[in-house]
């Protein structure tokens, strides 16, 4: 998926879930802030690669990373969000708590689009079997927006 898709996707994830009222603290949440915290992980997992858009910024950790896991394994994994989601909610971090979730949210997001490109992830990583609903073919940038308006739509009519 492209950078713009996951933005998008992030963005349309973030407002469907606060219109469904899934999460309370995304409910109960500013927009400004759940848009942005989504906003700032959404890119997140592609860290992995040293050739994304987030690697080529951050290169003295995207280069490590890449040789130690390589793209779309540990980062892409079901295993690190659970160590995410446990980290926030036993330290004490100085953020506002919509701005957290909308930052799991946002880092979700991308997992759940790279599920959706023919590649697949290994969502349960170490097993590397991967997992792929492959509606997006590679790089389509008008069927990413196309989902993304389609999820915004359903989120608003709910
Ligand atoms: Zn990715």
């Amino acid at each position: 998926m492209t950078t713009e898709g996951h933005i998008c996707f992030a963005i349309s994830s973030i407002i469907l879930i606060k219109k469904i009222k899934l999460i309370n603290f995304i409910t109960s949440g500013d927009w400004w802030h759940v848009i942005l915290g989504s906003l700032i992980t959404c890119l997140l997992p592609d860290i992995d690669h040293p050739k994304s858009f987030i690697g080529k910024r951050f290169k003295w950790l995207s280069i490590p990373i890449y040789k130690l896991f390589g793209h779309r394994s540990f980062t892409h994994s079901l295993l690190l969000i659970i160590i995410i989601i446990i980290y926030v909610n036993i330290r004490k971090i100085n953020i506002s708590v919509d701005v957290i979730y909308a930052m799991i949210i946002g880092y979700i997001s991308h997992i759940i689009a790279d599920i959706l490109t023919p590649a697949g992830i290994p969502l349960f990583w170490p097993y590397s079997k991967k997992f792929s609903i492959p509606i997006i073919k590679k790089s389509n940038v008008r069927l990413e927006r196309l989902i993304s308006i389609i999820i915004i739509i359903y989120a608003i009519q709910y």
